[in-house]
């Protein structure tokens, strides 16, 4: 049970991993958008595992394949040919924006925007990075230097050459600006950064489409076309990190697309295996072409894993998954919006697609982690795991499995209205 698994995790696992609840159950089992814990308790799961199982727990249209396949053939290195990884790249380059091509498989998200920095400074002879305040991307050397979420940041000497712009983030400007007079001041700064700090040729800009750790901050249309003139004036290439808002997440195939820019290299993670792990980064030809080194990774796109990635675009589109992301989202932004008006703990709601934040503040607008811990501790014991994220993990972040129902909303919501109401917030 839940006690001696904490016992043995403090003994043998470091640290740094901490767990979510104060008091954690164990879970043992998922189906779909459920999951059960070791006491037989069932729960509506509204986090995906981080947004990574958006076709469900246990999908059988998933696992079957993929079970069949590492029954058949697990593992021989795609230094040798098989077949698998080739179709799905093949299938990657149809499903992302504009003329993005040529993949690069490997296993983790980190990896895959390592791996997609590293492209970029091949290809412009630069290693110069713009990256953005509050951003995430990974756990490596690189990805840790990158990462502007302070409260993730473990990288005491971090890689030089890299510089913050200020994030997208409208409801607490970093710029102290507004929304409706502000002209894009974030995305202007981009061009700032690279004039004042850079050799004026940065190789690349990387950000998350929605900054998902950062508290569901999505940029205010036109955002990314305004950083894409700017970058194409520099000849520095867009790194965009689909790794949270990929697969149909936002209402989209990809989070970019929302905002009509064709990015130059693009990373994928999370989704792409449905909890197989495998992740991608995906470049223009001429930019993959520049990256002519031989090296492989050694499990990336093996046959197991690039058959559950097949398996999931297919479930994908048969089910039109980014239509029913895009459907359902509006109603739960909708239902968070009336939860607004009566619970003022709820500041600000925003989200693309099922990739939606609640933000928790106190009277005077400040942040309320400690109010949003309590809640989320409430809301797990009637039933319901719900995310948190945000620079100081205030906000309250729904990313469920996308084959999640209507029902299944009007339950949450209406649970969390109960449980807001009760601790009169
Ligand atoms: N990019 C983003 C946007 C992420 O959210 C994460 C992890 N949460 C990563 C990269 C790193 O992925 P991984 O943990 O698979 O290495």
């Amino acid at each position: 049970g839940p006690a001696a698994i904490l016992e043995k995790k403090k003994k043998y696992i470091m640290p740094c991993l901490a767990h979510f609840y104060k008091d954690p159950q164990e879970f043992v089992k998922g189906s779909m958008q459920y999951l059960w814990d070791s006491n037989g308790k069932k729960y509506l799961d509204c986090y995906a595992g981080v947004s990574v199982m958006n076709c469900g727990h246990a999908n059988p249209d998933i696992v079957g394949p993929a079970t069949e396949q590492a029954k058949t053939l697990q593992h021989v290195c795609n230094i040798y040919l098989t077949e698998n990884f080739v179709n799905l790249a093949e299938r990657l380059a149809a499903v992302t924006p504009g003329t993005l091509q040529k993949s690069f498989f490997c296993s983790t998200g980190s990896e895959a925007t390592e791996g997609a920095l590293l492209l970029a400074e091949v290809a412009r002879s630069n290693s110069e990075i713009i990256a953005l305040r509050q951003g995430l991307h990974g756990r490596t050397k690189l990805g840790m230097s990158v990462t502007g979420l302070t409260m993730w940041r473990t990288a005491p000497t971090p890689v030089g050459g890299i510089h913050f712009a200020p994030n997208p983030y409208c409801y607490r400007c970093p710029l102290g600006k507004k929304p409706d007079t502000c002209d894009l001041a974030c995305a202007n700064a981009v061009e700032d950064l690279i004039k004042t700090a850079t050799s004026g040729h940065p190789g690349a800009y990387i950000a998350e489409t929605i900054q998902g750790n950062a508290g569901i901050v999505v940029p205010p249309k036109g955002y990314f076309q305004r950083v894409k003139e700017i970058l194409d004036q520099y000849g520095t290439l867009l790194i965009i990190d689909e790794v949270q808002t990929g697969f149909a997440r936002t209402g989209k195939m990809f989070g970019i697309e929302h905002y009509g820019v064709t990015p130059d290299i693009m990373c994928m993670a999370k989704a792409l295996g449905n909890g197989f792990p495998i992740s991608a980064f995906i470049a223009k030809p001429e930019i993959a072409d520049t990256y002519t080194r031989p090296g492989a990774s050694t499990l990336g796109g093996n046959p197991v894993s690039s058959t559950a990635g097949l398996a999931v675009l297919d479930y994908i589109e048969t089910h039109d998954l980014a239509a029913r992301a895009e459907s359902l989202g509006k109603t739960l932004r909708a239902g968070l919006r009336r939860l607004q008006e009566t619970h003022p703990v709820i500041g600000d709601v925003r989200g693309l697609g099922l990739m939606d934040g609640a933000e928790f503040i106190h009277a005077d607008g400040s942040p309320a982690p400690e109010l949003l811990d309590d809640v989320l501790e409430e809301m797990k014991d009637r039933g319901y795991i719900i995310g948190k994220n945000g620079v100081v993990r205030n906000v309250m972040a729904f990313q469920p499995p996308l084959v999640i129902t209507e029902e299944n909303l009007t339950q949450v919501l209406d649970e969390l209205d109960c449980v807001l109401t009760a601790k009169k917030l």
